[in-house]
């Protein structure tokens, strides 16, 4: 075994750039081949399993190896793996997915624009932000606001909406009319203020972004609902009440990207759901089809779809696979084992609240400064003084530590950097909890 393994990574070396990583540093180290999954766990080339505690990246809400989306894959193959008449055709899947995602969806929203990923949906934002205002006679309102430390995806425009250093620094992002207000980070910016102090205090950094640049100008203002890769971060519950004061009062798009939130991580199906966040445009992909196929979308409020239809001329924005019959059809059977099953509401009522006990186990150990979670979503904060809050020195070289010695143990968490994120399967059981929290205090008393 390990000797394929190796020929598999030679070839892998030779011949593949990554994405999001020093490709020369990980040919000599070599790729971990990754050959099978079932469950909660994943298994390398070399026969090593480990228990996936972030679902892949955050997409694999209903576990590997359910043979349900296989077979729909196959079927929907067979009976007719693609077409497109220039844009004037549907097929089944695609309007019945439509139909299902308008039915889950908050009752304004009834309408899906279907992408490959949550970087298209987000560049479907974009374009579809400013023409929407243009058709309502404000092309001048073009500026989308998103937040510092915020993702959005990798392509130009998802890019530059995220507010990763980062994720700028190569290419010259953001592109010009993106702004970027801070972001809700209690625990990191919050000093003495209360929680909610300082929730009504992040949230008016937009008014006062919407009042520098002239409301007329501001299309939108898009965010997570949780910020997920900047490292889990919940914000207060006065943060998006009076987000949606703000966004209201000055006429102001509200993007909820629920690209991670979406289907059942929070425990509700959407994060808009559990914060009671009146979107006008939800991004998602990812546990749409639990990342067995590639789709995402844009799921698009009613005054904006009807906006759209009345325009009497094209939108000219969209994708070879947009509303793709075998992705579609692997989403439909995704959410269908979702409802059927009752997943969200056992995250709910059962596992989410146990996970987040079991975590807090872990809050006396030394290098834990916080542990926060909403539902399947939980982050262990990493710091040099747990009274203090202070932090290490930035490069976030212990949070990496943390997840190599967690992943000898057996355990794949993420770092960003010094905070562990923790982003399961749904389907996880109690036993398997324990084992998660079991390894993942394993890998901290390592880490000391
Ligand atoms: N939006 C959010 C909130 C994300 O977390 C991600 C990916 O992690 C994206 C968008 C981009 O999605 P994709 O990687 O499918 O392009």
């Amino acid at each position: 075994m390990v000797e394929q393994s190796t020929i598999w990574q030679a070839m892998d070396a030779a011949h593949h750039l990554h994405p999001f990583v020093d490709n020369g540093a990980l040919a000599r180290e070599g790729a971990r081949m990754v050959t099978r999954a079932e469950g909660v766990y994943i298994w390398d080339a070399e026969g090593r399993q480990y228990l996936d505690a972030f679902a892949g990246l955050w997409c694999v809400n209903l576990g590997y190896g359910r043979p349900e989306l296989a077979e729909a894959a196959a079927r929907q193959m067979n009976e007719l793996p693609y077409y497109n008449l220039f844009f004037k055709s549907s097929n089944v899947p695609a309007a019945r997915l439509a139909q299902t995602l308008a039915e889950l969806a908050p009752a304004h929203i009834n309408h899906v624009f279907f992408t490959n990923s949550g970087s298209e949906a987000n560049d479907t934002v974009f374009r579809m932000v400013r023409y929407f205002w243009a058709l309502k006679g404000h092309p001048d309102k073009k500026v989308i606001i998103g937040r510092q430390n915020g993702y959005h995806g990798s392509t130009v425009a998802g890019a530059s909406l995220g507010g990763m250093k980062s994720m700028h620094r190569q290419g010259g992002l953001p592109v010009p009319g993106v702004e970027h207000i801070r972001q809700p980070y209690w625990y990191d910016e919050g000093g003495d203020l209360s929680q909610d102090e300082f929730g009504l205090l992040a949230a008016r950094a937009l008014e006062e972004k919407i009042l520098e640049l002239g409301a007329d100008n501001v299309a939108a203002f898009i965010a997570e609902p949780i910020q997920g890769a900047g490292g889990i971060i919940i914000p207060p519950s006065t943060y998006w009440p009076e987000i949606q004061r703000i966004v209201q009062k000055y006429d102001v798009l509200l993007v909820a990207d629920e690209v991670i939130c979406g289907f059942g991580r929070t425990g509700e199906w959407f994060g808009c759901d559990y914060f009671n966040i009146h979107a006008d445009l939800m991004p998602i992909a990812k546990g749409l089809s639990s990342g067995y196929l590639p789709i995402g979308g844009v799921m698009v409020a009613d005054h904006i779809a009807e906006t759209l239809k009345q325009a009497g001329e094209e939108f000219s924005h969209g994708f070879t696979y947009s509303g793709h019959p075998v992705c579609a059809a692997v989403a439909l059977e995704n959410l269908r084992i979702l409802k059927e099953e009752r997943i969200i509401e056992q995250v709910r009522s059962q596992t989410a609240p146990y996970l987040q006990m079991q975590l807090q186990t872990l809050a006396d150990h030394p290098l834990v400064g916080q542990i926060r979670g909403v539902g399947m979503l939980a982050a262990i904060e990493l710091v040099a003084d747990k009274h203090s809050r202070r932090r290490y020195d930035g490069n976030g070289r212990v949070g990496a530590l943390c997840r190599d010695l967690a992943l000898k143990q057996g355990l794949i968490l993420r770092a960003t950097g010094d905070t562990m994120l923790i982003s399961p399967p749904l389907t996880i059981t109690r036993d398997e909890i324990n084992i998660l929290v079991e390894r993942a205090g394993q890998a901290l008393d390592a880490t000391q």
